[in-house]
């Protein structure tokens, strides 16, 4: 099919936007280039003014495929993810079924994906209490890595596990030399503040606030941290809500501790005072906190503290959120949001003077690096997978329905307007979402380094 050559006046690349063509041959980026050195023999494909950003990576989805296909799936969920920009996802390993604690699991969820993807994907391996000995198994059959619990994660299959546990299994882990993703939240203040707490209003936000507090999240980051500086494995800390542990990861990175940080959209965009009684589809572990802790993490982005942000995508049937009865106590945890993860972030990094520079490391780069995919995901540079998303920053929309294309409507961003459209993506130079519409066979597989 020979070189195609993908222009745009707005080419998003590490080292800023600037006037360019993406260079794709086959599969691949060749270069990417000013203008006026595109080879004349190219196919040209001018997007204008909308900017050229590397296809988005999210090192952190929920599919629930196998197992789980009334909850999301490969294909629902692969489908948000193009209409998102994203061109690539990592599969937690709880939700589905089996959950992704062994290599015939594995084997399992890469049978359920096949044929269904819009996109490309990877799996997280799952640590829990008694599966030390399939560690180095999982590392080697392709995972990324692992994640664990160190509260109930709202899933009977899926244990939590405890110091024991850890103690057991970092030393393999670290010889793997693959990162341990850790839910850190401790479970000792969230019993005793839910057990203060049984007889009040459970349909009020601030009750379930107050049931997770901010020192939960602290205790379990510094204990992981301890255990870090011991056993000196990959230390990443998913969705940190709470601004309060800042410092503390900020003097760890300083003190040369291998640990990153991710937050995701609803940390950056939600505030606790909004949200009305009832509104459970708001209703994530950790908390959504309030404005003042929001504005910090966003100063921990900034300050480079936070590495990352991805949507923790975790949908379910709409009758788990309990929408009827409003009761954070009960409802279901999770917010899905692959196809709007980019607007609403743009909505907000816009206003605080952030850049679509800053979006493409936080939202593709970093979330490849750490999945162990950025020698060929997250960039427009050549040698990379040819993916990328055409993205217009100024368009805005108001969030509907038919705009969400994961399995089930439900979602906290609706009847917001935000800012930025996604116009357009492509999967290893072949177009995927169209305006609306999805094209082209469902090519996505699962990415092996
Ligand atoms: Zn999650």
């Amino acid at each position: 099919m020979g070189l195609q050559a993908f222009l745009s006046r707005r080419v998003v690349t590490p080292e800023g936007i600037r006037p360019g063509a993406v260079l794709v041959d086959g599969e691949r980026i060749a270069g990417v280039v000013r203008p006026e050195d595109v080879p004349s023999d190219a196919r040209r494909e001018d997007f204008g003014e909308a900017a050229l950003l590397p296809g988005l990576v999210d090192s952190h989805v929920h599919i629930n495929e196998p197992g789980r296909t009334d909850w999301e799936g490969f294909k629902t969920a692969t489908r948000a993810a193009a209409a998102g920009g994203y061109t690539m996802l990592v599969d937690m390993p709880l939700n589905c079924v089996p959950s992704t604690t062994n290599v015939a699991a594995l084997e399992a969820k890469r049978s359920a994906a096949q044929g269904q993807c819009h996109v490309d994907w990877g799996a997280w391996g799952g640590l829990v209490p008694g599966n030390a000995g399939d560690i180095a198994e999982l590392a080697r059959a392709g995972v990324a890595g692992f994640k664990c619990f160190l509260v109930h994660p709202g899933i009977d299959e899926f244990a939590m596990v405890g110091e024991q546990d850890l103690r057991r299994a970092l030393p393999i882990l670290a010889r793997t030399g693959l990162p341990l993703l850790v839910h850190a939240e401790l479970p000792g203040r969230i019993d005793a503040a839910t057990e203060r707490l049984q007889n009040d209003d459970w349909r009020s936000y601030r009750t379930y606030l107050q049931s997770r507090p901010d020192e939960a999240e602290r205790a379990a980051i510094q204990f992981m941290l301890s255990l870090c500086r011991e056993h000196g494995f990959r230390l990443h800390i998913v969705h940190l809500a709470t601004a309060s542990a800042l410092e503390m990861l900020a003097a760890a990175r300083a003190e040369g501790l291998p640990v990153s940080v991710e937050t995701c959209p609803h940390y950056l965009h939600l505030q606790a005072e909004n949200i009305a009684d009832g509104a459970t589809q708001c209703k994530c572990a950790p908390p959504i906190r309030g404005q003042a802790n929001r504005e910090r993490l966003w100063r921990g982005l900034k300050d480079g503290v936070i590495d990352l942000v991805v949507t923790d995508h975790s949908p379910c049937p709409p009758t788990m959120k309990r929408r009827d009865e409003g009761d954070f106590r009960q409802a279901w945890g999770g917010i899905a949001s692959l196809s709007l993860a980019l607007p609403v972030m743009w909505t907000e990094a816009k206003e605080r003077g952030r850049s679509l520079v800053d979006l493409a490391r936080w939202m593709a780069e970093k979330p490849a690096w750490l999945a162990g995919c950025g020698s060929r995901k997250g960039r427009l540079a050549a040698g990379c997978d040819a993916d990328f998303a055409v993205f217009d920053p100024e368009a805005e929309f108001n969030v509907t329905e038919d705009r969400l294309h994961h399995r089930h409507a439900v979602s906290p961003y609706l009847e917001e307007r935000v800012r930025g459209v996604v116009k357009r993506t492509y999967l290893r130079g072949e177009l995927v979402y169209r305006d609306g519409e999805f094209v082209g066979e469902r090519r996505g597989g699962e990415f092996r380094a």
